[in-house]
């Protein structure tokens, strides 16, 4: 029988990082996690909250590249570019372009769908170890749509139901039924009554990391400047200040991975998709539950800090500043929904970790088999913490599995 892993550094403290530290933990492998922030506070602070198993679907396909130059010409569409960054994501552009074909729109979905499948289950264990009151809601999911697009929205619905995807598609009236506040601009939808979505995403995260905590993992605050791996078993975390040595790192800084991936000598093609959000202060009870609005990429979901209304993709990178015009689209579009909103506060913007295949990389470095790599979750990061925890805490202690894991390997790009 293989030794157990003697000690384990993680670096980054969102949703995929904590999640990861507590499954470590319980299996009685020390952990340190690091974070130069405290934890939650990047994109697992400010997403919308959906824990959506039904996604599968991502942004690689077929039917949508076709609408994508139309899409960045308009300044009010749900896709924008910095345009000083086109030179630095052009490799990335080729990559996904190449990812956009229905075989590989397919593959997206099968293994977006194994691991989606089992992502409520894997945080259901983990509520019920920490108190979720007010937290998490479990009144479904509804998207919206208008007879625009009823090509896109039709490949989405057979690729779920040949995937065997639980989905109740409604009439204008019975999403009116379900939302009676919503102005009706939309045609139909889809509901999926079994989803769930956060109140509070870092209120639930903080409350995992408390658990973590407890059962004895610690927790530095500290910038992470390198990592490598010293020898057959130990690996070093190199911060500002000091050196530290642990038998296996994981790698979970999401959007932010790539600098120490590039250092490692792997050439992944992690990019960001940048996405918005304001609050519409005292208006979260206009709707009881998450409404997303497809043709305008943006959706609204009730939280107790207000409505958060949140969306839009802009290709963009890491260092550029806020863009107001995304501000103002999903303002916009949120009026157009809910004519009686008025102030917003809070604009932030968030990084969503992609890679040009829309999966995300979980598994070994390719030459340093004791880093373990856990990014890329894209827009499903949020739903996949949990099952990310699970599988990679059995990755780096070396248990066997049924999943096929392959597909998530970052070989597919080297
Ligand atoms: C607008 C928006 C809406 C979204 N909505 C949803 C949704 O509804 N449902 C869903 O499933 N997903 C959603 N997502 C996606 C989801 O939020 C992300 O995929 C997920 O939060 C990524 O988690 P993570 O732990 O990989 O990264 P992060 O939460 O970004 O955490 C990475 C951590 O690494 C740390 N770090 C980075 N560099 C260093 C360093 N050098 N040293 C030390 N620490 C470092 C950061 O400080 C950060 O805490 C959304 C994302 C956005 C932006």
């Amino acid at each position: 029988m293989d030794k157990k892993c003697s000690s384990v550094g993680i670096i980054g403290a969102g949703i995929q990082g904590v999640c990861t530290g507590l499954q470590l933990i319980k299996k009685g492998i020390p952990v340190t996690v690091f974070d130069k922030n405290e934890p939650g506070t990047m994109a697992s602070y400010g997403n919308a909250g959906h824990f959506s198993p039904y996604a599968v679907l991502q942004l690689n396909r077929p039917d949508i590249i076709y609408d994508v130059p139309k899409m960045l010409m308009s300044s009010y569409g749900p896709l924008a570019l910095k345009w000083n960054y086109i030179p630095k994501m052009i490799p990335w552009i080729i990559k996904y372009l190449k990812s956009s074909t229905k075989k590989s729109m397919l593959h997206t979905a099968k293994y977006m769908h194994q691991i989606l499948d089992l992502s409520l289950d894997a945080y259901d264990e983990i509520f019920k170890e920490i108190d979720i009151s007010n937290l998490v809601e479990r009144k479904g999911i509804i998207y919206i749509w208008t007879n625009k697009n009823l090509k896109s929205r039709n490949l989405e619905i057979k690729v779920r139901q040949d995937l065997g995807v639980k989905q109740k598609l409604l009439s204008k009236d019975e999403i009116l039924d379900l939302e009676p506040n919503l102005n009706p601009v939309f045609d139909g939808g889809a509901f999926y009554d079994y989803a769930y979505h956060a109140r509070d995403p870092r209120g639930i995260l903080l409350k995992i990391f408390e658990l973590f905590r407890s059962k004895g993992g610690e927790f530095i605050k500290t910038n992470v400047k390198e990592l490598r791996q010293t020898g057959y078993n130990e690996t070093q975390i190199i911060t500002d200040k000091k050196k530290y040595n642990f038998e296996k790192i994981v790698l979970a800084c999401g959007a932010f991975s790539k600098k120490f991936t590039d250092q490692l000598g792997e050439k992944i093609p992690l990019d960001t998709e940048r996405g918005y959000h304001v609050h519409f202060e005292n208006m979260e009870n206009l709707i009881k539950r998450p409404v997303i609005f497809l043709d305008r990429g943006f959706g609204m979901t009730p939280m107790n800090q207000g409505l958060r209304a949140v969306g839009t993709v802009e290709l963009g990178g890491l260092k550029n500043p806020i863009s107001k015009k995304r501000i103002d689209y999903i303002v916009k579009c949120s009026k157009e929904l809910l004519p009686q909103l008025k102030e917003h506060k809070d604009e932030w913007l968030g990084f969503r970790p992609t890679l040009p295949d829309f999966l995300p990389v979980i598994g070994p470095s390719l030459k340093n088999t004791n880093i373990i790599y856990a990014f890329g979750h894209q827009h499903l990061g949020w739903t996949l913490g949990a099952i990310t925890g699970k599988i990679v805490s059995g990755i780096v202690a070396n248990e066997n599995t049924n999943l096929d894991l392959k597909p998530y390997s970052s070989s597919r790009f080297n």
